[in-house]
């Protein structure tokens, strides 16, 4: 059995994102900048996928700019958060210990450059507390930047509170919400939020596309030089059939949310139901406030990267984190803010998944794994020297 079960990492392209897309390569060439007819072609196809992306996230039209990456959005909103501070002197930034990579560089980057940055801990749940972010707040603080679904552990943070709480303090608030996106419903008005980051591929559009999303009242200025696209903020020839792939398959996800959810929280609970049964196992995040698809397990005595290893052999696809960590031998960050011991963290697996999976995959899943842990296990000098101290549990 073949089983894609990465999806935090990247999705498959659904078939009305390559409906909206393959098309639009062939026919729609023109530069959306251009007065002709094929330039006037392409440019009312971007407004259309504009106005689709905008409706999807309530927000309007001219809120959306088209971006490169989710990693472009976040980099865009935070400098332009900062330098939007600094000219008021204020030079404060909150934020937390779990953000994507995207976020926590360019902070330090902005650290660097004489920002001060408070990264509020998560506790053991991986939640940011709302009464903490308040009392962090300072007389300078210019940003506030939480994640809105962490792409480790699946869990969704008090985001409605928060946009509250930074405007009512005339704070901006920015959001990544690369996970959230196309997943849970995201309202950028009920919610309160200034700026938010979304990327296609994490919601079956193709790589190489995203958007940030910027309240109107904010004078946004360019993080990338050049012509006149995306209402002079950012220049560079729209990638049009990407972005039109974008929009159909945000309107796709945002149509059939409710019942994606379900369907895909109905195969994250019989993961998580099955996986607990492996003794000395942790499941990861807060066990309430939680992602639809996204499955994180810290199991004892093992090593993460052989166990993806041992699953890839059996046909799973999955990841032991983030696919950023991947390649470097230092647990995930996220899993140490939670406070847990590097040797736990590094037994981590991840399993992602979305409304193209399927409870016989599941089972699968739960057949293959309980077994490639107990056989690493009996290999790892790690659970040999556990056991001197516990009975075992596999006796
Ligand atoms: C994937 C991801 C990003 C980066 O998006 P790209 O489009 O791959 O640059 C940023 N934040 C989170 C939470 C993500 O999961």
């Amino acid at each position: 059995m073949f089983v894609y079960a990465d999806n935090a990492a990247t999705t498959a392209m659904s078939k009305t994102a390559a409906n909206a897309m393959f098309p639009a390569l062939e026919e729609l060439y023109g530069n959306p900048s251009s007065l002709h007819q094929k330039g006037r072609e392409a440019n009312y196809a971007l407004m259309d996928a504009r106005k689709t992306v905008a409706g999807c996230l309530n927000a309007e039209a001219r809120e959306i700019y088209f971006t490169g990456c989710g990693t472009e959005a976040d980099n865009w909103a935070i400098i332009e958060g900062a330098r939007a501070g600094a000219e008021k002197g204020k030079k404060h930034i909150i934020s937390d210990a779990i953000e994507h990579h995207a976020v926590l560089h360019t902070l330090k980057k902005l650290e660097k450059q004489g920002f001060s940055v408070t990264f509020l801990p998560v506790h053991e749940d991986g939640l940011v507390r709302v009464e903490e972010l308040a009392a962090a707040i300072r007389e300078d603080t210019c940003l506030v930047t939480v994640m809105y679904v962490n792409n480790e552990i699946g869990t969704i943070q008090p985001i409605r509170e928060i946009g509250a709480l930074c405007r009512e303090k005339g704070i901006l608030f920015h959001t990544d919400a690369v996970q959230a996106a196309g997943h849970v419903p995201v309202d950028v008005a009920a919610d309160n939020i200034d700026m938010l980051s979304l990327s296609g591929h994490k919601f079956h559009a193709p790589k190489g596309v995203g958007a940030l999303y910027c309240r109107k009242s904010f004078r946004l200025k360019n993080f990338i030089e050049g012509g006149a696209q995306e209402r002079g903020k950012r220049g560079g020839t729209e990638a049009i059939p990407a972005i039109l792939a974008m929009a159909a398959a945000l309107k796709e996800s945002c149509e059939h949310m409710e019942e994606n959810m379900a369907k895909v929280a109905a195969m994250r609970d019989r993961l998580i139901e099955g996986l607990s049964k492996i003794p000395y196992s942790r499941c990861n995040g807060n066990p309430e406030h939680k992602a639809p698809g996204i499955v994180s397990f810290c199991f004892e005595g093992i090593e993460g990267e052989s166990l993806l290893l041992r699953l890839d052999l059996a046909g799973i696809c999955a990841s032991s984190g983030s696919a950023c960590t991947s390649g470097s031998l230092d647990p995930s960050h996220v899993l140490l803010a939670l406070g847990m011991p590097h040797e736990i963290a590094h037994g981590s697996l991840r399993l992602s998944l979305c409304e193209y999976n399927t409870m016989e995959e599941v089972d699968y899943i739960l057949e293959q794994v309980p077994e490639v842990v107990r056989t690493l296990r009996e290999m790892s000098p790690v659970w040999m020297h556990m056991l001197e101290k516990m009975p075992d549990p596999y006796q």
